[in-house]
């Protein structure tokens, strides 16, 4: 994509999530990190009101899944925003 812009000149927008429910970059993420020319936040809240910059997967009683798959297709509805301090709460166990 970096070569479509310096060679092309076409603009390229690219959207996604930086940490997987691990707190780990993606490998994409983490490129697009480095390259891009400009990078802008899409805002998500987390249920204190802070900066929401982490995301858990859940299960079906809501308890946070620390192992599995990077990506894991589907099961959207298995995903909440938090902000760092209730995500560390949620993996270690405390929330
Ligand atoms: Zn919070």
């Amino acid at each position: 994509m970096a070569t479509v812009v310096d060679d092309l000149g076409v603009p390229v927008l690219c959207y996604g999530l930086r940490v997987d429910f691990q707190g780990h970059l993606f490998p994409g993420s983490a490129t697009l990190l480095a390259l891009a020319d400009e990078m802008r936040e899409v805002r998500t809240i987390c249920h204190c009101g802070k900066k929401a910059t982490m995301v858990i997967r859940q299960d079906a009683t809501g308890r946070a899944i620390t192992k599995g798959d990077q990506v894991q297709i589907g099961g959207n509805e298995s995903y909440v925003s938090l902000c760092r301090r209730h995500w560390r709460a949620a993996v270690e166990g405390d929330g």
